[in-house]
Formats: C-alpha cells, sequence, structure tokens
C-alpha cells in the first residue's frame, strides 16, 4: 500500500508512525514507574525514554527530510486527473489518484508493461 503512494506522502507517513512509535515507547516506559517496579521499573523508564526521544527525533528527521524533498520537487499536472500534482525525481506518482507519472520517455514506454502498474482503471 505504501508503495502505491507518491513519494511525499509515503515520507510523512513514516514520520508519522515513528513519532506515534516513539510515544509508544515512552508510555510503555513509564509503566515501569506506574506500576511501582522500584528500581528496575525506574531504569526500564529511563531506557525507553531515551529510545522513545530517539524514535521521535528519527520521525523528526524524516518531516525535515521530506520538507526539503518537497522543496526540490516540481508540480505538473497530471495527465489522467488533470489536477496539479508534486513529483519527485524521474518517476512518481499522482498526490489525487495515484497514476504513475514519468519525466524519463525510456521509462515511460516500459511502464505500462509492467506488473507493478495499477493505471489501468
Ligand atoms: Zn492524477
Amino acid at each position: 500500500m505504501i508503495f502505491r503512494m507518491a513519494k511525499i506522502y509515503a515520507f510523512r507517513l513514516w514520520g508519522l508512525w515513528l513519532m506515534l512509535g516513539g510515544m509508544g515507547l515512552m508510555i510503555l516506559g513509564l509503566l515501569g514507574v506506574v506500576l511501582q517496579w522500584g528500581l528496575a521499573g525506574r531504569i526500564m523508564a529511563a531506557i525507553f525514554m531515551l529510545l522513545g526521544g530517539l524514535v521521535m527525533m528519527g520521525s523528526m528527521a524524516v518531516y525535515f527530510w521530506a520538507g526539503m524533498l518537497s522543496n526540490q520537487s516540481y508540480q505538473l499536472e497530471c495527465p489522467e486527473c488533470g489536477r496539479t500534482t508534486k513529483m519527485l525525481g524521474k518517476s512518481d506518482r499522482c498526490m489525487f489518484c495515484r497514476t504513475r507519472i514519468t519525466l524519463d520517455r525510456k521509462l515511460a514506454t516500459e511502464f505500462p508493461e509492467s506488473p507493478t502498474d495499477d493505471h489501468q482503471n
């Protein structure tokens, strides 16, 4: 499913999942304190807080990266649905109808035959 999205959307989705994962880890760590597991609970909380913090920093890096990438992308009108979409690299998918679009003529003639192509709707 993720591979059928426009790249910018996929990056943002990963960022979101990482953020949720980091928050989940922190909450899990707090359980050790809340349930009063003593020293072990506190150590566990510290470790999970650290892990959660790292994961959340990772998610921010992904968001930042996605932001940079979207600055490098260019806008074009989708040939299928006619809406303006953003494109990353030489080939990407339309943000709205998820049609594969490419700037490379060589790729464009090859992709309609590929089994992963999904624009015969
Ligand atoms: Zn489209």
